[in-house]
């Protein structure tokens, strides 16, 4: 295989990494500039110079451009587009998808593409539409499926293929999916047809394909999230295990003068401040922008500048271990946003088996905070605390004579002795005042303790103001308060 992924760090179930192709290496999670010859605006140099590694670049227009396919033949691709990183090539099944009309086959596409020496090919699968229904669904899997295979047979052992993993939106199929194209060898999987779903805001169907083709795919594997190029959703994405995302949405919305931000988009003429640190923001003013003539190219610049930050952002979250305060912050931009990160929290038990130990804290941001990877994993580990005859948790932070063991309790994670109060998460987390939904997860904590540790006679001292509901989430427990 000529392309490799390996695992730097990782937070949740995001890493950050490094992708060899040939002899090219990349980081992840990294974002793939889409370009378009034709109307290219940023010229692919000055991308580099912006920091970018890789982009990516579509056969089909080279394919069938009488400016370009002669000389992409004859002087390589990273000649024709002055680039020397890394090239991604689509193979034109999107253009299939929208205008069905690419009249090329699988094999010529990938003989092309490895022709004009890309770095990346994929073959010519099918997208289906996420709303497909399931025979439309699975048979287009069925041709998808086989023209891996033949893209496998024709281009040999030591190929630089990717392998996308389709089935619309149907978490089994993409599931068995992700798992077949990892056993046929791919090891760069994009995760296909999630373009509507963005588009259109449907964040927690999005949440639920790439989580269950996540599922299936190898953790070895390069994961692309195709199409994924607005940064508000990045970081969502990186917490799910996606890697690369590629971005046409810089130069599409600046065409349509639209101004993006880490956080959401403004319709440029609608700004009177240029709220970013690039060198166009602070050049100019917004309406000087606005009534530019280079108005496309500058707002193009923006928008890939806004991008290329949220992605440097997200790499330090990861070494940081803070990626669940970014993907709160950045999810509460847009209530659809909120729904797909509490569909992500849904998946908290299998996020937690790929999450790291420690990280540098824990910032409680409110009830989602509650349901997040370290939560589950403090309570998987609450079986193993320590124990005795008689024991006391204390809520208020005092201690009692005759116990046997004493507890302390910190929300929303439970129960703990004090040899864990410096350790992670007891110690890095950091609250404000308690609220109900935080002493409630801590309370599934103490249930979880007594559970295990049945013969154990156990006594709750807390504060007159947590004793109602220590008694409702805690039932049939001893709960005293001695300020009653
Ligand atoms: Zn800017």
């Amino acid at each position: 295989m000529a392309i490799f992924f390996e695992t730097v760090a990782r937070d949740i179930a995001g890493r950050t990494g490094k992708l060899r192709v040939g002899d090219k290496i990349m980081r992840t999670p990294a974002l793939l500039p889409v370009i378009n010859p034709h109307i290219q605006l940023i010229p692919p140099r000055d991308m580099q110079e912006m920091g970018v590694e890789a982009l990516i670049t579509n056969a089909y227009i080279f394919h069938r451009s009488r400016e370009y396919r002669e000389r992409a033949l004859a002087e390589g691709l990273h000649k024709t587009l002055d680039f020397d990183g890394i090239i991604m090539t689509d193979s034109g099944s999107f253009q299939l998808s929208v205008y069905g009309d690419v009249e090329i086959t699988n094999r010529e596409t990938l003989e092309f593409q490895k022709k004009i020496g890309s770095d990346i090919w994929v073959p010519l699968d099918i997208p289906t539409h996420p709303d497909a229904d399931r025979e439309t669904t699975a048979r287009e899997l069925a041709i998808t499926m086989e023209r891996l295979k033949e893209a496998t047979m024709i281009m040999g052992d030591d190929h630089q293929l990717a392998g996308p993993v389709q089935g619309g939106m149907y978490e089994d199929l993409r599931e068995k999916t992700g798992r077949e194209v990892g056993d046929l060898g791919y090891s760069f999987c994009p995760i296909g047809a999630v373009v509507p779903l963005m588009e259109s805001y449907r964040f927690r169907d999005l949440v639920k394909v790439v989580i269950a083709a996540k599922k299936g795919i190898p953790a070895s594997a390069c994961v692309h999230l195709f199409g994924a190029g607005h940064p508000v959703m990045f970081a969502l994405a990186v917490a799910m295990g996606c890697d690369i995302f590629d971005s046409a949405a810089y130069a599409l919305y600046a065409k349509e003068g639209r101004y993006m931000t880490q956080s959401g988009s403004y319709k440029l003429k609608e700004l009177v401040e240029l709220p970013c640190a690039c060198e166009v923001c602070r050049k100019m003013t917004a309406e000087e922008l606005n009534t530019s003539p280079d108005r496309e190219r500058l707002l193009s610049f923006h928008n890939l500048s806004v991008s290329l930050a949220e992605i440097s952002r997200i790499r330090q979250a990861i070494y940081d271990g803070v990626l669940w305060e970014l993907v709160d912050e950045r999810c509460r931009s847009h209530p659809e946003l909120l729904k797909g990160y509490r569909e992500l929290l849904r998946h908290a038990d299998l996020l937690e088996q790929s999450d790291r130990v420690s990280k540098r804290r824990f910032f409680y941001r409110g009830t989602e905070s509650c349901s997040r990877t370290e939560v589950i994993r403090y309570r998987h580990m609450i079986p193993r605390l320590p124990s005795g005859k008689r024991v006391q948790i204390s809520l208020d932070g005092g201690t009692r004579e005759g116990f046997d063991q004493v507890l302390f309790f910190k929300p929303p994670f439970g129960p703990y002795p004090a040899e864990l109060k410096e350790t992670f998460p007891i110690g890095q987390s950091e609250l404000p005042e308690w609220d109900d939904d935080m002493v409630r997860a801590g309370c599934k904590g103490i249930v979880v303790y007594t559970q295990s540790n049945p013969g154990t006679e156990v006594t709750i001292y807390c504060t007159r103001e947590w004793h109602d509901l220590v008694r409702q989430m805690v039932p049939g427990a001893e709960v005293k308060c001695d300020d009653i």
